[in-house]
């Protein structure tokens, strides 16, 4: 099986969206938010069968691991309320996506964060999410502020409530950013590589790891800048007295394969252990063209595995096997969602 473990409902219905726009007019005009539209399983088909389902068959893939469209999370907009309901929505439909098509997709949770808001209101909606959705893990947002950097870092005890509730429920995070509301910073070619990043070296120089030994994390976009400069990683922790870099995070942080050409890849897999690594696309997401150098997607990273000098029992712990390992309901989820097929 070949489980891509990051993907986004980027093709989600119009009115989805529409509602969004409505709902913080709303909240800015000091209104209550319109009622939420009607969404048909149709529609919801639509989107998946011309959409990432298609994609799958095409580049031979089975399974992904299915969350709300990243950028559209966007923490920063509205107040505690509106990401509640804006979370809930979103869930709600990654929920239907993986009813409509259980051996597809399976669901992890956006959280109804907000800057300098308690993470603690996000409690709720994962219990939510993980008992009654059966979703397997969860996005954190490092910064809600939306490239402002307003919270406290992720070593900070503010984010302790959301690290005990993985623990308990077995659940890991892919440290997602959202979009950037800074013009400094453009949300995929910038923010989201810079939360990769920022959200490593926060870890690393924090006791989150150590507080909780079995946590659980997913550097996504092939680690940001890390991998590319894990010796400088080393020499800071070496220099801050905190240990060897890979005896200090790769029991508990993974780092997802969506690197957008082969080298990349290559040194993905050279630099982090093979049991580190989690096959991902992001597909359909921030790229979307053809690379002329090779006639295929950027984004179809599968091509780039299939050639990387790996044995093939090395492979299968990057296209199946850590994944199940990463996520602890991944594989209950897979069948007990294939029964239902
Ligand atoms: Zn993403």
């Amino acid at each position: 099986m070949i489980i891509d473990c990051h993907g986004h409902y980027t093709t989600s219905p119009r009115q989805h969206e529409g509602w969004r726009t409505q709902q913080i007019e709303a909240h800015a005009a000091g209104k209550a938010a319109p009622p939420r539209p009607t969404i048909t399983d149709d529609e919801i088909r639509q989107t998946i069968d011309g959409g990432q389902l298609k994609v799958q068959k095409e580049r031979g893939t089975d399974l992904t691991i299915f969350s709300p469209r990243a950028a559209g999370m966007g923490h920063h907009l509205g107040d505690a309320t509106t990401s509640e309901a804006w979370a809930s929505a979103c869930n709600e439909l990654i929920h239907r996506v993986c009813s409509l098509f259980p051996k597809n997709f399976i669901g992890v949770a956006m959280l109804p964060q907000s800057a300098r808001v308690s993470p603690r209101n996000c409690l709720a909606e994962i219990e939510r999410c993980v008992n009654h959705y059966g979703f397997v893990g969860i996005n954190l947002n490092p910064d809600p502020s939306g490239g402002h950097w307003q919270d406290p870092p992720l070593g900070d005890r503010y984010w302790y409530p959301i690290y005990e509730k993985m623990v308990d429920y077995d659940i890991p995070a892919m440290i997602h950013v959202s979009m950037s509301c800074n013009p400094t910073h453009h949300t995929t070619g910038s923010h989201y590589l810079n939360g990769d990043t920022a959200g490593f070296n926060q870890l690393m120089t924090s006791s989150v790891l150590k507080d909780f030994p079995t946590i659980k994390f997913i550097i996504p976009h092939g680690g940001g800048a890390v991998p590319y400069h894990w010796g400088r990683y080393r020499g800071l922790a070496q220099d801050a007295k905190l240990g060897l870099l890979s005896e200090l995070m790769l029991h508990n942080v993974f780092f997802d394969t969506c690197v957008y050409h082969l080298s990349g890849q290559e040194l993905l897999a050279k630099v982090i252990p093979v049991d580190n690594i989690l096959f991902a696309s992001e597909m359909i997401g921030a790229v979307r063209g053809v690379d002329p150098e090779t006639g295929h997607h950027y984004d179809d990273t599968k091509r780039y595995i299939d050639q990387l000098p790996l044995s093939a029992a090395d492979k299968a712990k990057i296209f199946e096997g850590n994944a199940r390992r990463v996520y602890g309901r991944l594989s209950s989820t897979i069948e007990r969602q294939a029964a239902t097929a």
